[in-house]
């Protein structure tokens, strides 16, 4: 448990020494398949800002741990629940359809819910990536802007497995001119650039990143599934 808290301030160190103090980084860190004690842990320590990529995960953990914490859902989002999702996520990292887009809208009218959303990209089209096409982008730009009950922040990518350090250069790099190219043509705000992981971050915060998401990092190696 000690390990946790002395690498979650390694973690925040190595972030703080490659950030420039223009782009304001926020850790995120990733505590899926790992216990609630480990989040407590971490929340012990400071931290506030969680990540979770199953829903039915945030469901278990949520109502056992501190009420502020500020919860991120960045995995796949089926449709059956964003009900829940809406409930228990203050940021949605992975819309990656329409559908998925109009059902958090509605359920965040019912219960009166406004999540702030990330349009996850498939920046590299790798056929197993989920995500959404860099030619889908502006419309699903522009019906989320439609949708009353939820903030478009930005935008989420995750970058194939085994890319050389050349190639998520360039996929976190074309994320960010992307999203600085839609900010003008809508003249419009967003902020928020979700890339990078355990073994990238250094690079996704050179390239503009706003969130890394940190998991293995901070809490060890999760057990294979
Ligand atoms: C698990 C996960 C992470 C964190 O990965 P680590 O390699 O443990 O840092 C980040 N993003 C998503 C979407 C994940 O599912």
């Amino acid at each position: 448990m000690n390990k946790i808290k002395k690498q979650l301030e390694e973690v925040k160190l190595r972030i703080s020494q490659i950030a420039n103090s223009a782009n304001k980084v926020k850790l995120i860190a990733v505590s899926k398949r790992f216990p609630p004690e480990y989040i407590q842990t971490a929340y012990d320590a400071g931290h506030r800002r969680f990540g979770e990529n199953k829903v039915q995960e945030l469901i278990t953990k949520q109502p056992i741990l501190p009420k502020d914490i500020e919860w991120h859902l960045i995995g796949h989002l089926q449709s059956n629940k964003v009900v829940k999702a809406v409930q228990l996520a203050h940021y949605i990292h992975s819309v990656d359809s329409m559908k998925i887009l109009n059902k958090i809208d509605n359920s965040a009218e019912k219960y009166n819910k406004k999540p702030k959303i990330l349009l996850q990209v498939n920046i590299s089209e790798e056929e197993s990536k989920t995500g959404i096409t860099v030619k889908e982008i502006d419309e699903f730009v522009r019906i989320s802007l439609e949708c009353k009950n939820l903030e478009l922040v930005g935008f989420m990518t995750m970058a194939p497995f085994n890319a050389s350090e050349c190639e998520l250069r360039n996929i976190f790099a074309s994320l960010c001119e992307l999203r600085n190219n839609i900010e003008k043509k809508y003249n419009m705000s967003l902020p928020e650039l979700s890339m990078g992981m355990s073994s990238d971050y250094h690079i996704a915060i050179d390239e503009g990143s706003t969130f890394v998401r940190v998991g293995t990092s901070i809490f060890g190696k999760r057990e294979p599934l």
